[in-house]
């Protein structure tokens, strides 16, 4: 896991530091394709503004978690995915969470199991 200090690898991909390929973006939001997918469509949906994880948003983060979600149904229709697709935010250790910097996986393009684990 990556520590909570210095930026996180997603702050420098937003920042243009390092490479990633950015599929949608707007002022509050980026979308990157995976480095790792776990499905054949496997992205990041990552807020501009860094909040570790889910558990220590506030009440004030309400309008960027609900602009998150929209981002993924938004990518979704872009997409074409009317089979359906799979959301997932990992919070914590052992969650499997390794960057410290909020993001979505949004999974899809092939049927999925459940439970996931
Ligand atoms: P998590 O384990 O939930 O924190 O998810 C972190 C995700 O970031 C993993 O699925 C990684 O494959 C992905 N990842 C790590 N570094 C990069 C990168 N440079 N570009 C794109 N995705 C990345």
């Amino acid at each position: 896991m990556e520590s909570d200090g210095g930026k996180t690898i997603f702050e420098k991909i937003i920042d243009r530091e390092i490479p990633a390929e950015i599929l949608m973006e707007d002022e509050r939001c980026i979308v990157i394709r995976d480095i790792n997918p776990g499905a054949p469509i496997h992205v990041l949906i990552i807020p501009k503004r860094k909040i570790a994880r889910l558990s220590e948003a506030q009440n004030s983060d309400i309008l960027i978690l609900g602009h998150l979600l929209l981002t993924a149904q938004q990518f979704a229709k872009r997409q074409g995915l009317g089979d359906g697709f799979r959301i997932v935010v990992n919070n914590g250790p052992h969650a499997g969470e390794t960057v410290p910097h909020l993001h979505i996986h949004f999974l899809a393009g092939k049927p999925m199991i459940w439970p996931p684990c």
